[in-house]
This record gives C-alpha cells, sequence and structure tokens, in this order.
C-alpha cells in the first residue's frame, strides 16, 4: 500500500522535503515559493531523475527553476499532475538544501510539490551539485 502524505498548507514542503532527503543528507535550508505577483501555485513540469523542474505562474513568469536551464536540453520533463485523482494541475513548489561545510554552498537539492487544490505530497526528485561556490541557488528556487 502507498501511504500518501498531505500538507494542510504550502509551508508544509519544507518538513516533507527534510524527510525525503537521502540518509546520509541533512537538510539545513528550506525554501518555498511565492510568485511577485503573490500566488504560490504553479504548473510545473519536471525530470524526476534529474531533480531539474521549470514552473510557470498564470502571471505569465516561467522559470528553470535553481540551475535547471543547464540540462534542460537533455530533460525529459512531464507535467505535474495531482495523482490522487482531484484533476488539480497547480502545485506549490518547495525546496530542501544540504549544506556544504565552512559555507561554501549547497550540494543537493530535494524538491517536493503541493497539490494546490487537495494537498497531495509529491517528491519531485533530488537535484545533485558538484561545483562551489552554490550559495546562489538557494534564492534561484
Ligand atoms: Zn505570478
Ligand atoms: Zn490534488
Amino acid at each position: 500500500m502507498i501511504r500518501v502524505s498531505y500538507g494542510t498548507w504550502y509551508e508544509d514542503l519544507r518538513a516533507f522535503v527534510r524527510a525525503q532527503a537521502p540518509d546520509d543528507r541533512k537538510i539545513d535550508e528550506t525554501r518555498t515559493v511565492t510568485c511577485w505577483c503573490g500566488s504560490n501555485a504553479f504548473w510545473v513540469a519536471y525530470d524526476q531523475g534529474r531533480g531539474a523542474a521549470r514552473r510557470v505562474c498564470a502571471c505569465g513568469i516561467d522559470h528553470l527553476m535553481l540551475d535547471s536551464a543547464d540540462d534542460w536540453p537533455g530533460a525529459r520533463p512531464e507535467w505535474w499532475e495531482c495523482a490522487e485523482g482531484c484533476g488539480c494541475h497547480t502545485a506549490n513548489v518547495g525546496a530542501g538544501f544540504s549544506p556544504l561545510p565552512a559555507n561554501r554552498g549547497v550540494d543537493l537539492a530535494v524538491l517536493g510539490l503541493r497539490c494546490a487544490a487537495c494537498g497531495s505530497l509529491t517528491h519531485a526528485g533530488n537535484r545533485r551539485i558538484d561545483y562551489e561556490p552554490s550559495t546562489f541557488l538557494l534564492d534561484r528556487l
């Protein structure tokens, strides 16, 4: 039986992405996204294997999340839709980041999505980051 997790609001993504981290990684920083227009529900295309994702807002903002632009041409993204049958196609977006020592950056981002209608939670992949400094990615979700 697959256990589905739900978040009662978008900030529950922070605890969810922490829980999705690999055993050898600690999530130190979490972020959730609110668009400049005030919305936090996005259409999201993602490649779970790469942890690459694109979010599109009703206001027209179309953003390749984190450093997804680097390998988006080779990605095989799918548009997220709620797997719980509620018919919703927009999600809240959050991520957790695993820090490198001495404030050099982060080496992993765990992506999470929450259905904007029913609250079901999706682990959208883990993005590996193999360069430094990479702290700027905290502001690129
Ligand atoms: Zn917007
Ligand atoms: Zn749903």
